[in-house]
């Protein structure tokens, strides 16, 4: 067991703070930091013995590649080769902020960054505590979500915390981090640029910054094979999951149908549970519902009602946890709460998560692209 340190840092933090930290990752220790997108678990990009600490301790798959975070643009040319211009169009659009690039690599990056692929992915983040530790450990910080693998990413440092003490000796605290969803990533290693990975910069919002034409995320490949060498390993594993089983509530002009298909779907989910044996006999026991629902949808939800209804019908108690998102500006509230309220329904052992789904367009392309790999089914 480590003692893990965690380091409170306030907006105008003294950088001096960070510099043990700093000096942890050069010396080839693990430190968890915050990100503008998520926290990260960060290791020297150039020292092989650190990256296999990032492997074990998150107990991440070793075929799934990782992000290099630089600070500085010198760095790029140290790590990647072949630049093509429009990685620098991208950059001066988009950097620093949630974007990750996919380069061919130069041999400086160990094969376990990139998981034998002949590609980097790199990215600038622009929150300041990620930019001054890069900047003073000197080296470029390769960072993998701060999380056990498989388990929602953590946007504050408490997820980390709960996920990572004892396993690394420093958590930088930088509160909640502003987007709360992974970078998008961009494939410019081909032909024609591709998004692997949707986050909050979609490809309209780069052909309108840039006039540069990139392919939209097209949706995961269904029956993955095990052989398959994943280009962006989200693609292969699933992720993001809460304990509680996720269900997505899919859209309806009709927000009476939408109700009715809410409440249905915790019904049945309670009859499937009641068969799988694990709550025959228990009727004794309550079950746990978190709701993450659109406002306006979520000001209908008549809680007492379902109560009666479910208690009637399945001879359970239900008690529910109702939480709301601001849905006027798309989904970048939603996409901005969802591994949080994932985490939170967990810590209060809820048994069934219902989010309601949100159209595929801006950040409602990476809110369901999340959604999705923790979901079991739409309702
Ligand atoms: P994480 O930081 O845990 O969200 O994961 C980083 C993600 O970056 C991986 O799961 C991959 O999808 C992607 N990635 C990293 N390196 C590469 C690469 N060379 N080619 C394609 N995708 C990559
Ligand atoms: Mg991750």
């Amino acid at each position: 067991m480590i003692n893990t340190k965690l380091i409170k840092l306030k907006p105008d933090f003294d950088p001096a703070l960070i510099l043990p930290a700093a000096e942890a990752i050069r010396s080839g220790e693990l430190v968890a930091f915050p990100t503008e997108t998520v926290y990260g678990l960060g290791a020297n990009a150039f020292c092989e013995t650190a990256i296999k600490k990032v492997f074990e301790v998150k107990g991440r798959p070793q075929d799934n590649p990782l992000i290099v975070h630089l600070s500085r643009l010198g760095h790029l040319t140290e790590i990647a080769i072949n630049i093509p211009q429009i990685a620098y169009d991208l950059l001066a659009a988009f950097a620093p902020g949630p974007i990750t690039l996919i380069l061919q690599k130069s041999d400086l990056i160990p094969e376990i960054v990139s998981a034998g692929l002949p590609t980097v992915a790199i990215r600038f983040p622009s929150d300041p505590i990620a930019q001054v530790l890069i900047k003073l450990a000197e080296v470029p910080i390769v960072a993998p979500s701060a999380n056990l693998s498989g388990k929602p990413s953590p946007t504050q440092a408490w997820h980390v915390y709960q996920d990572l003490a004892g396993k690394v000796p420093y958590i930088l605290d930088g509160g909640s981090c502003d987007y709360g969803l992974e970078s998008t990533i961009i494939d410019l290693s081909v032909a024609d640029p591709v998004i692997l990975r949707p986050g909050f910069i979609t490809a309209l919002d780069i052909k309108d910054a840039t006039g540069i034409d990139v392919i939209e995320y097209q949706a995961d490949r269904s029956g993955i094979e095990s052989d398959f060498k994943p280009k962006a390993p989200g693609q292969k594993y699933r992720h993001y999951s809460p304990r509680a089983t996720v269900l997505i509530l899919k859209e309806n002009s009709d927000p009476g149908e939408r109700l009715n298909n809410l409440l249905i779907g915790i019904e049945e989910f309670i009859r499937n549970k009641i068969s799988d044996n694990n709550l025959r006999n228990d009727t004794t026991k309550e079950i746990l519902v978190g709701l993450f629902l659109a406002e306006e949808l979520s000001k209908k939800v008549n809680i007492e009602h379902f109560k009666k209804f479910l208690y009637n019908s399945t001879c359970y108690k239900v008690k529910f946890k109702l939480e709301s998102y601001n849905d006027q500006q798309g989904a970048v509230d939603a996409a901005h709460d969802l591994f949080n309220r994932f985490r939170e329904f967990d810590r209060i052992q809820a048994d069934l998560i219902i989010c309601s789904a949100e159209q595929m367009s801006g950040a409602g392309i990476a809110y369901m692209n999340r959604l999705g790999k923790a979901a079991a089914y739409e309702i």
